[in-house]
């Protein structure tokens, strides 16, 4: 990123080079920590193949908190995205698809590395990616919907009985066993 970026923070600060990782350049906020990332760098930076290690940031918990509002692109003032990067939506990040440019809050990067997703981010930001977040979020929405009706001990037996009948080999029989009607169910012990 060579074009001198201002912060979208109250403060308007002039963006600083910092290094996220190694060979991983963007731009920072020195007054609310936030990171700017040109997604450019960032294939880059994963086509070299890096070795993460999470040890670093074993201390980083949730303190990636969402700010909750959504940014102007700091190069061309268009306000960005926000896009999940988990199902949970824990967190979302920021991006401007014209740019390739990515916000970060101060501790998300470190978020990213510690929850595995920051060699993903690409995945996760793509058209797939975000369709597939919201299909696992919409899978986790029913699935709670199912446990507050029937309560947590039905649903476990129902997914218990589930994984069973994967394994079977004749799991078709099994399953019209199941919903036969109960005279043809109970003729069969015969
Ligand atoms: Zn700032
Ligand atoms: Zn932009």
């Amino acid at each position: 990123m060579t074009t001198r970026l201002h912060c979208s923070c109250t403060h308007r600060s002039l963006l600083k080079n910092v290094a996220l990782e190694d060979g991983l350049p963007a731009a920072a906020c020195p007054d609310c920590g936030a990171v700017l990332l040109n997604m450019d760098d960032w294939r880059r930076w994963r086509s070299r193949a890096p070795e993460l290690s999470a040890a670093h940031v074993s201390t980083v918990t949730d303190t990636a908190a969402d700010h909750g509002r959504a940014r102007a692109c700091p190069a061309c003032t268009r306000l960005m995205e926000r896009l999940p990067v988990d199902a949970a939506e824990a967190f979302r990040v920021d991006r401007c698809g014209p740019c390739q440019l990515v916000w970060l809050d101060p501790c998300e990067w470190q978020a990213l590395v510690q929850r595995g997703l920051a060699l993903q981010l690409d995945t996760l930001l793509s058209d797939g990616g975000q369709r597939r977040l919201q299909a696992e979020r919409l899978q986790a929405t029913r699935m709670q919907a199912l446990r507050q009706r029937h309560g947590d001990t039905c649903v476990d037996e129902v997914l218990r009985i589930r994984r069973w009948l994967a394994e079977q080999p004749h799991r078709d029989e099994l399953l019209a066993l199941l919903q036969a009607p109960e005279a043809a169910a109970s003729s069969q012990r015969n």
